[in-house]
């Protein structure tokens, strides 16, 4: 969900603002003077900022400028006069639009919308996204060689992490031990192949609620191994 930062003084404004990104799913902080709204947009994370110009305290051109000197996120001005737009524009703040009063909330929420699908498209493109795999409870972050279970991080050693991942990644699908074998360690499979079942047990002692009754990685007597989704 994204996070929303308001900085009005106009509490009615602030309110009537908050009320309509909500009801469009966003999760919202208001602010109502320049000082507080400063902080709260320095020490924390948001997606995007609405200021108002005209604040008690810091006003919105110096909190603009301050917020882009460190933050991506877009910042949509808001201001009673028109004049005001043609003052940011020949600042230079940095600030990605200019709204002014009186608008409509549903005005609004276009233009915050708009805004944040601009910017994840932005970030989307300069960050590549880790290779993540969910399957109930369980998240496999491929990119990081991370593993959680509900949430919680459990450590595997360097084979195990290949061998959930493998087995993770085709699921339903009954491997032999002796195909695991080939897979993970890459050698032809000559005596080795109990290597996989000592690997199985390790991987659900972290996995697994009760070992005796495995939900993830199921045993198929005489066959092998699978992943149940
Ligand atoms: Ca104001």
């Amino acid at each position: 969900m994204s996070k929303i930062l308001i900085i009005e003084d106009e509490e009615s404004i602030a309110e009537l603002e908050k009320d309509y990104l909500e009801l469009s799913g966003f999760e919202v902080h208001i602010e109502n003077s320049g000082d507080a709204g400063l902080q709260e947009a320095l020490n924390h994370e948001y997606d995007l900022f609405i200021l108002d110009l005209m604040l008690p305290g810091v006003d919105g051109f110096e909190i603009c400028r301050k917020i882009r000197e460190v933050k991506n996120a877009p910042i949509l001005m808001v201001s009673a006069k028109r004049d005001d737009i043609d003052k940011i524009r020949g600042l230079g703040l940095g600030a990605d639009d200019y709204i002014t009063k009186p608008f409509s909330p549903s005005e609004l929420v276009a233009r915050v919308k708009a805004h944040l699908a601009r910017y994840e498209r932005l970030i989307g493109s300069a960050m590549p996204k880790n290779d993540i795999i969910e399957i109930r409870g369980i998240k496999i972050d491929k990119t990081a060689r991370r593993v959680w279970v509900n949430g919680e991080e459990r450590q595997f050693t360097t084979k195990e992490f290949d061998l959930l991942t493998f087995l993770a990644e085709h699921p339903n699908h009954v491997y032999t031990k002796e195909e695991l074998f080939r897979e993970i360690w890459d050698m032809e499979s000559i005596g080795e192949i109990a290597t996989v079942t000592v690997h199985i047990k390790k991987i659900r002692e972290k996995i697994e609620f009760d070992t005796a009754k495995p939900q993830y990685i199921e045993t198929i007597w005489g066959v092998g191994y699978r992943f149940k989704v």
